[in-house]
């Protein structure tokens, strides 16, 4: 089995080939990564090594590259975008370049050589916000930011390969994710290692907006289950089910750091922001899948271990 991930240096695709690594020792596993800011070759240090794992630096957006490492693959796992919504707002071309298009490029090699599998890593943010209840895979995207356009963008351009050429893909869209690897611009990272150092938390607004969180490595293994057991064709939310509001999860934090709400640094409102992210997953809690982690005790050890990695994240701060 040869598996081609995309984006394997960012935060959850280097979790994604760890635990694949771990779990399947006889997979070939290829990154393909550019590298941007976000892609990180300290992400897997530990295994870069593994003779049955290689890095490959390049694009997406480049067909050249994209027909070479794909054409005698199994599986695509496409991680690879551009993630951070407030710098989506001060800049959205880059994101309709790789989010897009780069999907595009991804989907055309995968239905050149025929590959067996592609799946597309979407979000919950493409649903929009939703003030009561949850959202189905059947309902409408309704994406808010430029970030969560261009990759409901690429989430639409892979239901039509499916519908058009039979591809067999299979997309997810997950809530927001929390862990071990994410670049420190992300809210838990940032916060956690804002009041490491001794700086207050820069908290948008009433600070009443509420997400779902999932810990990554939960969010890894929903994505090998699917990867498994995902029909062709079908979409997959994965939530955590644990929806708390921003101000909520700020105090938990400040809490756990030992810091008081003195810490918290009110900021205007993120454009466009939100309210409220919420998933209904009870397509793939039938399939077999539940979260294992509980939220309160994945966040602790997600403090650990921001607590015990401060050289990776001084880097990058
Ligand atoms: P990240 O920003 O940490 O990592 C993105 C990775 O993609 C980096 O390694 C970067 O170098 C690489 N990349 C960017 N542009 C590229 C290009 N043109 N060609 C090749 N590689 C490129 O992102 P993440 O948080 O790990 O998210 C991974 C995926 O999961 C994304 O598609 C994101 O939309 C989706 N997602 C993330 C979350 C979340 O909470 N983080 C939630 C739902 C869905």
């Amino acid at each position: 089995m040869k598996i081609v991930v995309t984006g394997g240096l960012g935060f959850i695709g280097s979790n994604f080939i760890r635990h694949m690594i771990k779990k399947y020792p006889n997979y070939r596993i290829v990154n393909l990564d550019k590298i941007t800011y976000a892609g990180n070759p300290e992400n897997l240090r530990d295994v870069e090594k593994n003779k049955n794992y290689k890095f490959v630096k390049g694009d997406i957006c480049d067909k050249k590259i994209v027909e070479r490492v794909i054409k005698d693959c199994d599986i695509v796992v496409n991680f690879a975008a551009e993630t951070h919504v407030d710098r989506s707002i001060v800049d959205a071309g880059v994101f309709v370049k790789t989010d897009i298009l780069g999907t595009y490029t991804l989907l055309e090699a995968a239905k050149k050589f025929k590959i067996k599998k592609y799946i597309q890593i979407s979000t919950d943010e493409g649903y929009g916000s939703i003030e009561k209840g949850s959202f189905k895979e059947t309902d409408n995207l309704r994406p808010n930011s430029p970030y969560a356009a261009s990759k409901a963008g690429a989430d639409m351009l892979v239901r039509s390969y499916i519908v058009t050429y039979k591809l067999p893909a299979v997309i997810t869209r997950s809530s927001n994710n929390f862990g071990p690897y994410q670049y420190p611009e992300k809210v838990i990272p940032l916060f956690i290692t804002n009041l490491l150092e001794g700086k207050k938390v820069p908290l948008y607004g009433d600070g009443l907006n509420v997400r779902d969180w999932l810990y990554v490595i939960d969010n890894c293994e929903a994505i090998d289950f699917i990867m498994r057991n995902g029909e062709e064709g079908e979409i997959y939310n994965i939530g955590g089910g644990k929806e708390i509001s921003n101000i909520e999860l700020t105090k938990m934090l400040l809490k756990e750091l030992g810091k008081d709400e003195r810490f918290i640094e009110h900021v205007k409102d993120r454009l466009g922001h939100d309210r409220r992210y919420s998933l209904d997953c009870s397509k793939i809690n039938k399939l077999g899948w539940k979260p294992r982690f509980e939220f309160h005790k994945a966040l602790k050890e997600t403090i650990k271990w921001y607590k015990e990695n401060e050289l990776w994240w001084k880097k990058l701060k």
